[in-house]
């Protein structure tokens, strides 16, 4: 038997402080609670009192700006007091995001566009939670827009998405997933189709801009951009053609100086460009935790996390799919038809013949209609994940959010699978 009290830690932490620790063990919980003091979990302050409970998997800062004591009660792989923390440099970029945003209000402008890049595990969607926090806190409403196909934190892995933000992040389960605006990709790296990747962010960038004109608060209170860790060779070209596209203001390099420097040497002179230490906090993840975090998003899309879910499951006949995926292999530039380059075959819609291969896949639910729309372009609903594929019956069962039927409408394949162990 656990001695529950042995499991009590408390910790005292001086202002500037911060309590770092680790939840590992797979069905280990452990619960946080604030006793006295202020203090906030990337952004988001905890109220004194409340419970909060966190699962396997779970890295968390708690920092204090005016000193607190808290307790943890569970398993901690790691549990430490950091001194050391480059929050103050955080609240800075912040406090300078602010003084725009002030003077957005009175110009009737727009707001900061700041991008957040880095390499790998560097606290990059972390420095974005903390900003788009802190911002929420002043009453502002900015856009969280999240170009991470393999680790973001907008709806599932293989899309990439915008988000209003209204209020703080959750302190267990980060931001509210409520309409965001997502569009299907289909890959865990934009490697797979550079092409694709960036015609999709040229179009989240249209589409960020026109809810910025529509709504004066957002505009105001402009975006945050977080970014694939890919920073080399044709990664590099992404991040600039990102720059471009959402014609970011701002641009937060963490941790390598390299990158700096080449963002420094290569932005138009009103881009600002600043550098950022990365926290001593920010954890390592390894190839097997990156992938065991993206079935994490998947099946918290699906059923849940502290409320759960309860997701339905159905036969869809293959006649009754319409199903296709977005890109054709490229071929040489004679064998194209005249007036094609090769490169439109990448992000061309092309037709699935459903089969054993759908097994696992995830399908992205498109709000078009027919493949005569631009399905490409048009953002999706919502995703339903291949739980069974029945060769004789003609038939593929499917996980959904939704009950049957599925909706009339084109499913786009994604090259990403999710086992359902439920
Ligand atoms: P990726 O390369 O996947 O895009 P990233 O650069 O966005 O990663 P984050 O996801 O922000 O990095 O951080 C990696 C992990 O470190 C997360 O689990 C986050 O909760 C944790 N983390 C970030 N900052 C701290 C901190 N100060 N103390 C403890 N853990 C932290």
């Amino acid at each position: 038997m656990t001695d529950e009290k042995a499991q009590t830690q408390e910790f005292k932490l001086d202002p500037d402080c911060e309590l770092r620790f680790e939840v590992e063990s797979k069905n280990e919980k452990v619960t946080l609670e604030l006793k006295s003091g202020l203090a906030e979990v990337f952004g988001t302050e905890l109220v004194k009192g409340k419970k909060y409970e966190f699962i396997a998997g779970a890295k968390v800062a708690v920092f204090t700006w005016q000193g607190c004591t808290v307790e943890l009660v569970g398993k901690t792989d790691v549990s430490y007091v950091a001194k050391e923390t480059p929050m103050g440099l955080y609240l800075n970029c912040h406090a300078a995001m602010e003084r725009l945003r002030e003077a957005a209000e009175k110009e009737d402008t727009r707001g900061p566009i700041t991008m957040v890049v880095g390499p790998c595990d560097v606290g990059k969607s972390t420095l974005c939670r903390l900003l788009l926090n802190y911002a929420v806190r002043m009453g502002r409403r900015p856009i969280f827009v999240d170009l991470d196909v393999g680790q973001g934190h907008i709806a599932i892995p293989g899309t990439v998405g915008a988000l209003l933000v209204e209020r703080p992040s959750n302190v267990v389960d980060g931001f509210s997933q409520q309409a965001p605006l997502v569009f299907h990709f289909g890959h865990k790296t934009p490697q797979a189709n550079v092409a694709l990747y960036n015609l999709l962010v040229t179009r989240l960038a249209e589409v960020c801009s026109d809810r910025l004109q529509a709504n004066k608060k957002a505009r105001v209170s402009g975006i945050v951009i977080n970014t694939c860790g890919w920073v080399k060779g044709d990664g590099y070209k992404l991040l600039t053609h990102a720059a471009q596209a959402f014609e970011v203001d701002a641009i937060l390099v963490l941790d390598q100086e390299r990158l700096y420097n080449e963002l420094v040497r290569d932005m138009p002179d009103f881009v600002k460009v600043v550098f950022l230490p990365k926290s001593g906090g920010v954890v390592e993840r390894s190839q097997a935790q990156r992938t065991e975090a993206r079935d994490q998003g998947v099946r918290e899309y699906f059923y849940g996390s502290r409320t759960p879910l309860y997701p339905h499951s159905f036969e869809v006949k293959w006649s009754e799919a319409r199903l296709y995926k977005i890109g054709a292999p490229v071929l040489p530039a004679s064998c194209m038809p005249l007036g094609m380059k090769a490169e439109d075959n990448l992000t061309k819609l092309v037709a699935v013949t459903p089969g054993p291969n759908l097994l696992h896949h995830l399908l992205s639910v498109s709000f078009a209609d027919s493949p005569e729309d631009d399905v490409v372009q048009t953002n999706v609903a919502g995703f339903v994940c291949v739980t069974n594929v029945d060769v004789d019956r003609q038939t593929f069962t499917v996980l959904s959010p939704q009950p049957r039927p599925l909706p009339n409408t084109v499913l786009l394949l994604s090259d990403i699978q999710f086992m359902d162990s439920h």
